[in-house]
């Protein structure tokens, strides 16, 4: 599974439409200080359902639409899609079948968030569900940022527990098991 390319329009600092391609080969971004390289990560985390305001460095959920500059005004909706090459079948589910999967989420002002599945509109939990197990997602260890070793190291038990069942595959049944009490 590889990620292949990241649309994004009205996030952050990226106000107009813009596609940033992953190739193959493709090992790191640079540019120059502010000029939206961790953004790119916080478009990924905000797409696989984070939903703390505080993890994409921002106060409230909306904060990451962008709100303007000298020379802009600001817009009413963010919207970023996370294009996946799935042609290993890395992503199952009712998905799993599709050689390419596109997640997207869009936000208003107003603060509605929707996802879409290859275009369909699905429920956050439809999006969580098809990374549960992969090392993806918004919390996971595929994304190492600032902090997260020393976080790690003095993680309570339980804590260290989550990403340890996360590396070994187990939490998409711990969570289907959660689900299934909880009926
Ligand atoms: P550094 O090298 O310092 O880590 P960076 O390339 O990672 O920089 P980012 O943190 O991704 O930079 O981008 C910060 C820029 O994004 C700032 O200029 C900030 O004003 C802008 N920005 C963040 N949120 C918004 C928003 N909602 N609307 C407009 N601009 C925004
Ligand atoms: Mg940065």
């Amino acid at each position: 599974m590889r990620l292949k390319c990241i649309r994004l329009a009205g996030f952050k600092s990226f106000v107009d439409p813009t596609t940033v391609p992953f190739t193959k080969n493709m090992t790191c971004v640079v540019g120059p200080n502010g000029c939206g390289k961790s953004n790119i990560i916080d478009a990924v985390r905000w797409v696989m359902g984070e939903s703390s305001a505080k993890h994409l460095r921002g106060e409230s959920m909306t904060d990451v639409i962008f709100n303007g500059s000298t020379a802009r005004k600001p817009v009413g909706q963010a919207s970023i899609e996370l294009v996946f090459d799935n042609s290993d079948g890395t992503l199952k589910g009712q998905y799993g079948q599709y050689a390419e999967i596109a997640l997207k989420r869009q936000v208003t002002r107003e603060g509605q968030s929707s996802y879409y599945l290859n275009g369909t509109k699905c429920r956050r939990k439809d999006i969580t569900e098809i990374f549960l197990g992969t090392g993806l997602g918004s919390r996971s260890y595929a994304i190492i940022e600032q902090g997260m070793i020393s976080r790690l190291i003095e993680a309570k038990p339980e804590e260290l527990r989550n990403t340890i069942e996360e590396a070994a595959g187990i939490s998409k049944y711990k969570e289907r098991r959660r689900e299934t009490e909880n009926r």
